[in-house]
């Protein structure tokens, strides 16, 4: 059995507490243990202010994103032992585990790309300057620098590898060295590549520390240049947000949290054409891949009242032909959920969701006598308004047909009562549909998707959050924002607005070079 241990200080520590087991989630075998504990946190926040600040700060952007760069090389070079990791421990397929790791080395890759084009000084400019004074003498400007601080990155489960990596990406761009944390249930991967990091030696002493299991007082030594950017559940995510040692210091704090993502199909989508084989090819990929344990995936189908049965006749079919078992098998197409937790959730969830719905195909029951095994289950709520429908997350291969009139607005009122989400996608031929479902919903969703028959046979699945577009959202989604290319940097950034002679300003702070808007 494997004991995952903490990287802190330097040196590999193994924590004191009960250890927690990590389980095969096909075999429900015991496979590993984390053990927290022990840790003393106070000086792990110093050794990243002493020596992590340091090392990265007296490097370029462009020199950050040579390691990110290595990073993701060191990483790829392990894919396979990788992959196999997280169909043990995630429960993934092939295929859902190579989404997690390629994404998150893609990321790396981006973010080192990125990097690459910045100035080679140790700020970047925000935006035109402008004549403050009777003349232009006395000038405005705002810049950017790093603040002398530690992030600590606190990540769900669903994405042990890319969770990780691309919060680092954004980080060390910034100059700023990261304490991780990963989900415990699938910590296993997030483990195995702290590992390679610190054998490989890539990343400057002090810039990277993992903590296994829990953070203990953490947070508690949190400072004003410092920041925590979470993912998981709003429930976690306020509380941490209350955290009063944060709040005390206005620590900076980003939440990437749970959503209840729509799709919608509009009343102008033809059968059998592009828009409507993409809009159910999305749909049953969102509600499987991953075993719809993914924060973009969606758990609410907007449908015209009228279409309600052939798209549940539709989706059925898809579905059918999804097979469910081993994820270890190349023929599987979708895995178990990841842990027992997992596992009686969204049982749980889908009992709920069944008092307010119909069951189209699927259902709580579980597959299989062994392992975390859930059906793929659909179903058609039988009032647009339930709440359930709306506010409960199921997190898992799961989501609700709700019927609407077919107009653009009712259908942006409709995906508002999720309270704030992720992405919402929308599936439309008709360009005044589609900006006014755009315009009443955009202020409710971090990322709009927008399938028509010109587009969605290039179109990228809406579930994919990429490192050039800006991933989070309002509300329940945590108001977040990371990625979107130099936005996702920014977070760990200070702006500050400079006033003074604009000869000195153009001189000493202007645009070397314009600054890539991402
Ligand atoms: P979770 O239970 O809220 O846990 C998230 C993370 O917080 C884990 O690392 C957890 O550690 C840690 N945590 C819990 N209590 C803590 C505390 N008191 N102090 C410090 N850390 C604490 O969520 P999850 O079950 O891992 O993930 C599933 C949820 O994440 C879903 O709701 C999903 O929608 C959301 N999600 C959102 C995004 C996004 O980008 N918006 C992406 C992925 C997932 P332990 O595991 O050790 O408890």
């Amino acid at each position: 059995m494997q004991t995952l241990q903490s990287y802190v200080l330097g040196r590999w520590h193994t924590g004191t507490s009960t250890p927690t087991p990590l389980h095969d989630a096909h075999t429900e075998e015991a496979i590993a243990e984390v053990r927290s504990g022990g840790i003393d946190f106070a000086a792990v926040v110093r050794h990243a202010r002493e020596l992590g600040v340091p090392a990265l700060q007296k490097r370029s952007f462009a020199e950050r994103g040579a390691l990110l760069k290595a990073l993701s090389g060191v990483i790829h070079e392990k894919r396979e032992e990788l992959i196999s990791v997280s169909v043990s421990n995630g429960g993934t397929t092939r295929g859902d585990a190579k989404f997690d790791i390629d994404g998150a080395t893609g990321t790396l890759m981006a973010y080192a790309e990125l990097a690459a084009k910045l100035p080679q000084k140790p700020y970047l400019v925000d935006g035109e300057g402008l004549q403050l004074g009777r003349t232009a003498r006395f000038w405005g400007q705002h810049v950017w620098t790093s603040r002398p601080g530690v992030a600590v990155h606190v990540n769900a489960f669903n994405f042990p590898a890319w969770g990780m990596l691309e919060k680092m990406a954004c980080s060390f761009v910034a100059g700023v060295p990261v304490i991780e944390k990963p989900g415990t249930p699938t910590a296993l991967l997030a483990w195995k590549i702290a590992q390679l990091v610190v054998e490989k030696e890539v990343l400057p002493a002090g810039t990277y520390q993992f903590v296994a299991g829990s953070t203990g007082d953490l947070l508690e030594h949190l400072g004003p240049m410092d920041c925590l950017a979470f993912t998981g559940s709003s429930g976690t995510g306020a509380k941490l947000k209350a955290t009063p040692n944060l709040v005390k210091h206005n620590v900076r704090v980003n939440i990437e949290a749970d959503s209840l993502n729509a799709a919608v199909l509009a009343p102008d989508v033809e059968a059998g054409g592009p828009t409507y084989n993409a809009f159910l090819a999305n749909v049953v990929l969102d509600m499987t891949q991953k075993t719809g344990q993914k924060c973009t995936a969606v758990r609410r189908i907007l449908v015209p009242k009228e279409r309600v049965a052939e798209v549940v006749a539709d989706l059925k079919a898809e579905l059918a032909r999804i097979t469910v078992g081993n994820p270890a098998e190349s023929t599987t197409r979708m895995g178990p959920v990841a842990s027992r937790a997992q596992f009686d959730d969204v049982r749980k969830g889908i009992e709920r969701l069944q008092t307010v719905a119909e069951t189209a195909t699927g259902g709580p029951k579980p597959l299989h006598p062994k392992g975390f095994y859930v059906a793929p289950t659909l179903l058609v709520a039988k009032d647009a308004g339930a709440s359930v429908v709306h506010q409960d997350e199921v997190f898992g291969p799961c989501s609700t047909i709700v019927p609407y009139s077919g107009d653009a607005v009712e259908a942006a009122r409709i995906v508002a009562l999720g309270a704030g989400g992720l992405v919402s996608s929308c599936y439309s031929n008709d360009d005044a549909w589609v900006e006014a479902y755009v315009l009443q919903a955009a202020a409710w969703t971090g990322r709009i998707w927008i399938g028509n028959d010109k587009s969605v046979e290039q179109a990228l699945a809406p579930g994919m959050a990429l490192p050039w577009m800006l991933h989070g959202g309002p509300g329940r989604a945590g108001g977040g924002e990371e990625l979107g290319g130099l936005r996702g940097v920014q977070f760990y950034l200070q702006r500050t607005a400079l006033q003074g002679f604009k000869g000195l300003l153009e001189s000493r702070f202007g645009a070397p070079q314009a600054t890539p808007a991402s």
